[in-house]
Order: structure tokens, then sequence, then C-alpha cells
């Protein structure tokens, strides 16, 4: 099959991938498995590190007691990645604390260079090519980034003692900058995340903050979905950040994070900035201040406390910001998966419709956030009995999923199932 993208120069962003034919919206452009890959910390204990499903019960690794996998085949596949990964945890047991996501993910990385059989395949782009930014870097970030290193080292030091070997310009704190520049979040479809890889070729794509494509993952294989129609030749893009914010901290995050300037028309005509941050100010203000220690309770699965916080916030304060603000509109989120956890079904309803429209505000177009956060709002319905809003509901939500997931994903097909069963419900009533 012809490959339905290229590489090429894009103007003012150097290296860019582009269409190489006409694009459908919906289409599946690419799909990649990781050069290297993780469980991030916060899937840790509920996601297997093979196959990346999510269960309730895992087997944990019995030598590094790190490691969580479905079934003995599981942890057989992930052995070839594991094996001097899992030596260099057990030293660490006592200080796991020290091994971050991106330490692990780089120290994945090092064992495959230094392993001489390593092929790279068809990739468009190769690790040596990949940008570090290190020029581009604040003295603090240069400082910090020896810090990892050296931790990176300490992680290593049973199992690699010599680094000669490694490819030229890849020295540690240059690979560690390039894959922190170049790693992308794993998540799963209802976009939690899950683990943190490296794609080599899904490196190439620029971001825009309306972007033209979505990367989901289906475990570990990413698929590249156009969420528009692409004319042959166009750019294509993602975002690498999450748009729903302000574009000064969108801004700030693509500068500290990945050393350039938006010049989408998003981020020159401040689009949706007002919308952003409407009502008045110092109620947002607490709002805003209130939602780390919220996320902690979230964290901790504290979900009564968590629940009375929000409510305080979202439904104190009469018609002072609207549900469009972006902190405003996290609490009702938060709200809602309090109430979901509480069995509160009722009440997470409420809130959980409360979110459509600003969804509709910030995701005009397909986008998956739209599509997941439609699909929890019409299980609600179907869960309490109400048929027919819930069917509309979930139609509107197959209609963007089926863009921005692919009819193939597993979460678009449990929709259709749902689709299915609600209107087996409707024709009984
Ligand atoms: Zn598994
Ligand atoms: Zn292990
Ligand atoms: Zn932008």
């Amino acid at each position: 099959m012809a490959r339905k993208l290229e590489r090429f120069c894009s103007e003012g962003k150097g290296n860019g991938l582009r269409a190489a034919l006409p694009i459908r919206a919906g289409e599946q452009i690419f799909t990649a498995e990781p050069y290297a890959h993780v469980v991030s910390k916060n899937g840790m204990g509920t996601t297997c590190e093979y196959c990346f499903s999510r269960r309730k019960t895992l087997l944990r690794c019995s030598q590094c007691k790190t490691a969580y996998y479905c079934n003995a085949s599981c942890q057989k596949g992930a052995w070839p990645d594991h094996r001097r990964e899992c030596k260099c945890l057990q030293n660490l047991l006592p200080h796991k604390k020290i091994v971050t996501d991106s330490v692990r993910l780089v120290a994945r990385i090092v064992f495959k260079l230094l392993k001489p059989s390593s092929c790279l395949g068809e990739e468009l782009y190769s690790l040596t090519e990949l940008e570090s930014h290190v020029a581009d870097m604040s003295e603090q970030k240069e400082e910090g980034l020896g810090l990892l290193s050296a931790m990176l080292q300490i992680y290593l030091k049973e199992e690699v003692i010599d680094f000669s070997h490694m490819p030229p310009g890849l020295d540690l704190p240059s690979l560690y900058a390039k894959v922190t520049c170049n790693s992308f979040t794993i998540s799963d479809g209802e976009l939690q995340e899950v683990g943190v890889g490296l794609y080599l070729s899904m490196s190439l794509l620029n971001h825009d903050c309306r972007p033209n494509c979505v990367m989901i993952f289906q475990g570990t294989k990413l698929c590249l979905q156009a969420i528009q129609d692409i004319p042959a030749l166009e750019e294509l893009t993602i975002s690498y950040i999450d748009t729903r914010m302000p574009s000064e901290d969108r801004q700030r995050q693509l500068r500290d994070q990945y050393h350039f300037r938006c010049q989408c028309p998003c981020c020159a005509s401040a689009d949706k900035d007002v919308d952003m941050l409407a009502g008045d100010r110092e109620v947002w203000r607490t709002q805003q201040d209130a939602l780390p220690r919220i996320e902690e309770l979230q964290d901790q699965q504290q979900w009564e406390p968590m629940l009375e916080h929000c409510q305080a916030l979202v439904d104190g304060n009469g018609d002072a910001v609207p549900d469009s603000n972006i902190y405003a509109l996290k609490l009702l989120e938060l709200a809602q998966d309090a109430c979901i956890n509480l069995g509160q079904w009722e009440k997470a309803l409420v809130y959980g419709t409360r979110t459509l429209q600003p969804y509709r505000l910030y995701y005009p177009y397909l986008h998956p956030a739209l599509a997941v956060q439609l699909m929890r709002v019409g299980k609600l319905q179907q869960y309490l009995g109400r048929l027919e809003e819930a069917y509309g509901t979930l139609q509107q939500a197959y209609d963007v999923m089926k863009v921005t997931h692919g009819c193939e994903h597993s979460l678009t097909c449990e929709l259709r199932g749902m689709l299915q069963q609600c209107q087996a419900e409707m024709s009984h009533a």
C-alpha cells in the first residue's frame, strides 16, 4: 500500500510530514509500534507492561516488584525489553522514587542501542536526527538535565559500565534531552494516561493548536487519524499539548517543553481566550488555586471530600463564573468523576450535562475529548433509563468517535454495542 504521508521541509518549522495524497476525515494515516515504551507511574500496577491492558488484577514481577502483567504470556513477551531493566530496578528497590518515567524510558533505549543487532526498520526519522534543543536551554534547564542523566547513570550502573559503545552524538545528556522533547504520552481510548513512548517517525509531526490529525492508541500501537479532509501536500499536524488553555499558557508550555513559539492562527488571534477566562476573576482564581488539592484527592480516591470541594466551588458562586470558564469546567468534570465513583448517578449526569456546551465551544471540530465526554454522559443517561436522550447523545458521540478513533478502535466498538443495546431497550419499553 502506498504511504499516505511523506517527509518534507516545512517552511519556518524545519522537518515535517505532509499528506502524500488527499486524505479524508476519519482515515487512518499511519500506525506505528513504539521504538521504546514504558508504563508511566500513573498506570503502574493497573496496566500490563506488555499489552497495556488495564485490569484490576495483574501479576507482579517477583524480582523487581515493579512490573505488572496480565499473565505469563504477556510477561514472556515483555521479557526481552524487561530483562536488563529488571536488574536495575531490583538494585534500586529501596529508592524506587528516583526512577522517573523518563529515566526508565531512556534506559530502555540505551539497552537497545548497545545491542548490536538493533535495527530501525522503516522509520522516516532516526534517533540521531531527533532534535535535542540543548543549545536553546536555559542554564537552569541544562543543570536539571545534568542531574537527570546522573540519575540515569546510577540506575544503569550495574548493567552498563562502559558507555563508549554508544553511537556518536548520543551521549547520555543529549539522548535524555532528545527523548524528553520527542516522546509521546500513551493514553487509553478514554484518554487516560497509561504510558510514555518514542515513535520515531511521528516525531516529525509539527504542532498546531487546531491540528488536522490526532494520535489515538490501541494498546501501545499508535494510530494517526485525520480529523479533517486534508488535500495532498498539506502539512500534517497534531497538538503537543492540551489546547484547552489560554494562548499565553500554551505558548509558555510549548516554549518550556518544546522550545518554539507557536505561530498558528488560534495563537495569533488569541482565539477563545476571553471565553476560557470568563467571569469574576477573583472567583475563578480561587477555583484555579483549588485544583491541585482536588486532583490530589482524586489520586487518593477520596471521593467524598473531593465532591464536597468541587460542589462548594462550582455551586457556591451563583453566576459569577460561567461553566465555560476552563477552571469551572475542570471542576465540573472532577465533580462528575467523584459522583460516578460514589454511585450518585443523577448528580453525575447533572454535572456531565453542564460540560457539554463548553466542550462544543472548545472542540468545535471533531476531537477525541468531545467523543469521550459525550459517551460518558450518554452512558449515564442510559443507566438512568433515559433511553431516548441516551440514544441521541451516544449517536453524537459515535459520529465524532468514528472519525477521531476510527471505526475499528475498541472504544468505538464498545460504543456501537451501547447504541444497539439502547435501541433494543427502547423497542421493549
Ligand atoms: Zn497484557
Ligand atoms: Zn522485573
Ligand atoms: Zn498555537
